[in-house]
């Protein structure tokens, strides 16, 4: 429905920008000490000392985390509410745009299997792709395909969909996100607990020092990119109200 200008990679950059060298990547918190005066936060090799910190990872990513003292116990179940889903994103790639040719727009949805979505991806007729996405229990199952058999398995039905020309591939590339490390296999997460109905109340409250955030809990766009923009915006105004309170 929606396009970022240039690239999802570009947009972290842009968000980055303003962070300087303040930035690190690849330094995976491991333990979040917290108490009334503030917080320190420790990686394997540093520990960063704050009056405030705001984890912004889903929900389900939270419980990954060791906090001294542990989250009360109500957030922790708000926590457990969510989790994570599966998903594996293909992207594959095609000489030209046959699908347009035939006045078709590239998207389709399967109901058999279900869990199963493709959509054009392409910018330009000289870029023309499929991005296609297996979701869900779908994807638990095929992750464990090898890729040329999850390759046919795939084209065979753009095949059908589409056309022959759906077989002509020139790349296919595929991320799986299944039980991915540092995000649970996001993207389509799952709430199990359908009796926490202040589960997202709850989380926003956090522990102070403590505050969380994440698309998920966002008011708009939740589950999307935007809508993590969107929920940290208003967690990080929260805070500075916060610590700009008299007294
Ligand atoms: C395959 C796929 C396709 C998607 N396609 C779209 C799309 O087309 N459009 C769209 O809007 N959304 C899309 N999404 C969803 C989008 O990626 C998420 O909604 C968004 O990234 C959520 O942002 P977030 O900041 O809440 O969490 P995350 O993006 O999960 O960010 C959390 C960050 O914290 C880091 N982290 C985790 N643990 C630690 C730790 N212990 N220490 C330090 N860092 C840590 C992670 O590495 C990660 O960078 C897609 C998701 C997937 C998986």
């Amino acid at each position: 429905q929606y396009f970022v200008r240039e690239t999802m990679h570009s947009l972290a950059d842009d968000l980055a920008r303003d962070l300087g060298d303040r930035l690190r990547l690849s330094e995976p918190v491991t333990r979040i000490e917290h108490s009334s005066p503030g917080v320190l936060v420790v990686s394997a090799g540093d520990t960063v000392e704050a009056r405030t910190v705001l984890v912004a990872v889903p929900p389900a990513t939270v419980t990954e985390l060791a906090f001294a003292p542990a989250l009360p116990a109500g957030l922790g179940r708000a926590l457990g509410a969510w989790e994570s889903g599966a998903a594996i994103k293909i992207l594959v790639r095609y000489a030209k745009p046959f699908w347009r040719a035939r006045d078709l727009s590239g998207m389709v949805m399967w109901l058999e299997p279900p869990g199963l979505f493709a959509c054009d991806a392409g910018k330009d007729a000289e870029h023309a792709a499929l991005v296609v996405f297996v979701g869900g229990s779908l994807a638990l199952r095929w992750r464990d395909l090898g890729e040329a058999e999850l390759r046919a398995e795939v084209t065979g039905r753009l095949e059908a969909a589409l056309g022959p020309d759906a077989g002509d591939v020139i790349d296919f590339s595929l991320r799986d996100w299944t039980g991915d490390r540092w995000s649970g296999g996001a993207y389509s997460d799952l709430i199990v607990d359908v009796t926490a109905t202040d589960a997202e109340r709850t989380i926003l409250a956090g522990a102070p020092p403590v505050y969380l955030a994440s698309s998920e809990l966002s008011p708009s766009f939740p589950g999307y990119v935007e809508g993590a923009i969107i929920a940290g915006r208003i967690a990080a105004q929260k805070i500075i109200a916060e610590l700009q309170a008299p007294g």
